[in-house]
């Protein structure tokens, strides 16, 4: 595999491969890689012919109350995992302006009204930091293919709509969630907790499972919300929102609906903020 640390050596790279036929898959990450990142790259493996990696905590997405410093940096394991799982390129910045250029003066994309629900309205100014990091590394990397993960739902929504407009021969993957053998969603930020608090964490899948069920059993959807809430609180989870939404990302009220939709919900334990879903 063949790393990058400047943009100068990533130029160098693309063209190197450029030269090798075939597409070329995009996979974005902030690091801290496990096995919900490495099935992206699987993927994207079966779609394209090359795969380029990027590691970067990108400052942009993070409010000033976020983990942005202890966000964990591992790029030594991250690096024998991709090379183990045939990644060809990583591009992993030195720093911001490897990205950015200039910090002062940043082409900002906005995600609108739908970024500042659920998740955006815990997080103000996140998936405009999301989708602004995006666009950059699309602009400098140009792939055929960008493959995101479904744990993210409302983000990859947001990027699917931001890509439709600005890069319409971009085939972008969806792709499902990795679990846990105990249901838990794999993330980084489940390095924060402690075994009895990864227990608790269960609650969260168990609870977004049982309202799929309960939906499809054309129970009262307001009846499933509030009982999920009162569930997760039980566990000390204290939800900050569990909904129903369509694949668009709008918010479904009623019974019956039969298009694909998903239960979302986004849970706190203790200073950790969790986030899961379940589509069907
Ligand atoms: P992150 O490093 O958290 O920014 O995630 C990078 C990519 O990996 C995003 O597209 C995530 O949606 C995806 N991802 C993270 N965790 C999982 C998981 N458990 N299963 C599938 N994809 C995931």
């Amino acid at each position: 595999m063949i790393i990058s640390r400047t943009r100068k050596e990533l130029e160098i790279a693309l063209n190197k491969l450029s030269e090798i036929p075939g597409k070329l898959a995009l996979i974005p990450t902030m690091g801290n890689l496990h096995q919900g990142h490495l099935s992206l790259l699987t993927i994207a493996k079966k779609k394209a012919y090359k795969t380029i990696s990027t590691i970067f905590v990108n400052p942009l997405q993070f409010g000033k109350n976020d983990d942005f410093e202890k966000y964990p940096r591992t790029h030594e394991d991250d690096i024998k995992k991709l090379n183990d799982e045939g990644c060809d390129l990583l591009f992993l910045p030195l720093n911001n302006k490897e990205v950015f250029s200039s910090i002062d003066n940043i082409k900002t994309i906005k995600s609108g009204t739908l970024g500042l629900e659920l998740c955006g309205k815990i997080r103000p100014g996140h998936f405009d930091g999301v989708l602004t990091v995006v666009n950059r590394l699309f602009e400098i990397i140009k792939p055929d293919i960008a493959v995101f993960g479904a744990k993210d739902y409302q983000q990859e929504i947001l990027i699917r709509q931001m890509a439709k407009s600005l890069y319409p021969n971009l085939e972008l993957i969806k792709a499902p969630i990795i679990r846990a053998d105990n249901g838990v969603a794999l993330s980084s930020r489940n390095n924060y907790l402690s075994e009895p608090e990864l227990e608790i964490a269960t609650n969260l899948y168990k609870c977004l499972y049982k309202s799929s069920i309960s939906y499809k059993e054309n129970i009262d959807l307001k009846v499933i919300i509030d009982e999920a809430k009162k569930y997760l609180n039980s566990y000390n989870l204290s939800p900050d929102y569990f909904e129903l939404r369509d694949e668009n990302l709008n918010k479904i009220n009623v019974n019956g609906y039969d298009g694909k939709k998903a239960f979302l919900g986004s849970v706190n334990i203790n200073k950790t903020r969790l986030i899961d879903n379940i589509e069907f």
